[in-house]
């Protein structure tokens, strides 16, 4: 059995119910797509963190933290391939192409992705291109930032009072253009809206919802760096929110009366509570 797991179930009477079966053999010459979680290095699954123990390559993006990389296999080589800012992504194939090789060489490879593997974050391409190429995988889901980074701002994506549904956007698509989607309807549909990258389109976006009859009264909290040590929020009414510059990112935009709940359930403070227990 694998140390870590075996001084878990040592130490810690409520582990003794998960046993090795829990924890396939990560084998060589298979891909494993996991969901690093939003930020902090405890947000990962355990499922998660086995792999990280016995990768032999680890092909992580720009939004994994390194402290958690720093838990990986000391022999594993780490391959950065990050994108950011939505704008058009050549390297994507040669990422897959990257993983799909390295797999065929024998090796036990591990896609890390920021928040869940497939939340906006191209695992279900990635996984199909590992499919075709006859390649075995898993995935591993992860917390995606939409929830859990709220989370960490004290922002229930639903609460019983406010809302029973909740959509999740992308502002922008591959392209790099406002994403096409039937804003009105979006307007209407749901009394909440978590928006991925959505800053750079924050103007247009928030202009289309208005038209659409969205109340320029309407809350907004923009969560910055969420379940980081730089995380910070800054809330806004709908009708105010496309004026705000520079906006750290990366950013979840929720649209909402939900943020109103942070006055009684922000808890996380940052760098001083970075483990939630200061
Ligand atoms: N698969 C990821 C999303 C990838 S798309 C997930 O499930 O979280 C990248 C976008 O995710 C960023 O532009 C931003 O909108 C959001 N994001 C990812 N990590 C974040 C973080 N720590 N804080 C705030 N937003 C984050």
């Amino acid at each position: 059995m694998l140390d870590w797991l075996k001084s878990l179930l040592g130490r810690r009477g409520h582990f003794a119910a998960l046993d090795a079966a829990d924890f396939p053999e990560f084998a060589p010459g298979s891909v494993w797509l996991v969901g690093a979680g939003p930020g902090a290095p405890g947000l990962i699954s355990l499922l998660g963190y086995h792999a990280l123990g016995q990768a032999d390559v680890i092909v992580y993006d720009a939004l994994v933290s390194e402290r958690l990389l720093a838990q990986a296999n000391p022999g594993a080589q780490k391959i950065y391939a990050g994108k950011r800012g939505g704008k058009p992504s050549p390297k994507q194939a040669d990422i897959t192409l990257q993983l799909i090789d390295w797999a065929q060489k024998g090796k036990r490879v591990l896609r890390l992705k920021g928040g869940d593997p497939f939340v906006f974050g191209r695992g279900g391409e990635e996984a199909g291109a590992l499919f075709r190429a006859k390649v075995k995988f898993r995935i591993v889901p992860g917390i995606s930032s939409g929830l859990g980074g709220l989370a960490y701002a004290g922002i229930p994506v639903t609460h019983r009072e406010t809302n029973q549904s909740v959509i999740f956007l992308t502002g922008h698509d591959e392209t790099g253009d406002v994403s096409p989607l039937d804003w009105p309807a979006i307007a209407r549909a749901a009394p909440v809206i978590v928006m991925f990258m959505a800053v750079k389109h924050l103007g247009t976006i928030t202009q289309k919802l208005l038209a659409a009859g969205r109340d320029p009264a309407d809350r907004i909290a923009i969560v910055s760096n969420a379940a980081s040590p730089q995380q910070s929020v800054i809330e806004s009414s709908l009708a105010d929110a496309g004026t705000l510059a520079n906006v750290p990112t990366p950013a979840i935009v929720v649209v909402g009366p939900v943020s109103a709940y942070r006055e009684a359930l922000d808890w996380y403070v940052g760098p001083a509570r970075e483990n939630g227990f200061g």
